[in-house]
């Protein structure tokens, strides 16, 4: 788990937004640094080390997208991404570039701290086993038999969705795009047959859901991919 206090660097050019993610995270004990240009951020984020960055794709001096690729190439650290609703394109550009989530403004407190809590859970702990029982809520997969449960139940699942099923729990609470959902299901030959994973999300949840219409597991994010339920800790 990671630390209290972990040190979370916002880059962000409105100041209402800034403020706004300060009184948030250090209301739950997190240290906040604050930048409002790409360079100010790229400065303090070699500087400070930050444990995220909160991070605004539209910013006055530099492309959003291009300040992820930069910080990828030096950090692993989780990028929650913030963006104004309705561009889609960008969200998914970024988090194919590496960011971790995304928050379309206006956001609430709960929302920006699960996204939070959800990254640095995740890069606390980067080496999930290939083996033993994996489970998300009430969703099991032993990863040696294959046998996968939903509610004690057996669920049976063709190779692909077992696949794609595993990707979702090994990734549960953080948004995965469509191509990034093929990519790992199918491999790295594919990336724009999205209608894949489409049609076989609908599978696992006519499989795995126990009301279809609406959809307790697999949640959809529009225009951008699907994100898999965790529960609240
Ligand atoms: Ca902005």
């Amino acid at each position: 788990m990671v630390a209290a206090g972990a040190l979370i660097l916002v880059i962000e050019d409105e100041p209402p937004i800034r403020r706004f993610l300060r009184i948030s995270l250090e209301g739950q004990a997190y240290r906040v640094l604050e930048a409002a240009t790409a360079a100010e951020g790229l400065r303090l984020f070699g500087q400070d080390a930050p444990d995220a960055v909160i991070l605004d794709l539209g910013l006055p001096d530099r492309d959003g997208l291009a300040l992820i690729k930069d910080i990828r190439q030096l950090s692993p650290l989780p990028i929650i991404i913030v963006s104004a609703r309705g561009q889609e394109r960008g969200k998914i550009d970024a988090l194919d570039a590496g960011a971790d989530d995304y928050l379309t403004k206006p956001f609430g407190v709960g929302e920006l701290l699960a996204r939070l809590r959800v990254a640095l859970r995740r890069t606390a702990n980067p080496h999930q086993p290939d083996r033993g029982v994996l489970t998300v809520g009430d969703i099991s997969m032993n990863l040696d038999s294959r046998e996968v449960t939903a509610n004690g139940k057996i669920i049976h699942l063709t190779p692909h969705e077992y696949r794609l099923l595993f990707i979702l729990l090994r990734n549960a609470g953080k948004v995965m795009t469509h191509k990034q959902l093929l990519k790992e299901t199918w491999g790295a030959g594919y990336g724009f047959e999205t209608h894949y994973v489409r049609v076989y999300m609908n599978q696992l949840r006519k499989k795995l859901e126990p009301e279809e219409s609406q959809p307790k597991y697999i949640h959809t994010e529009t225009g951008i991919g699907y994100r898999f339920y965790t529960p609240p800790d």
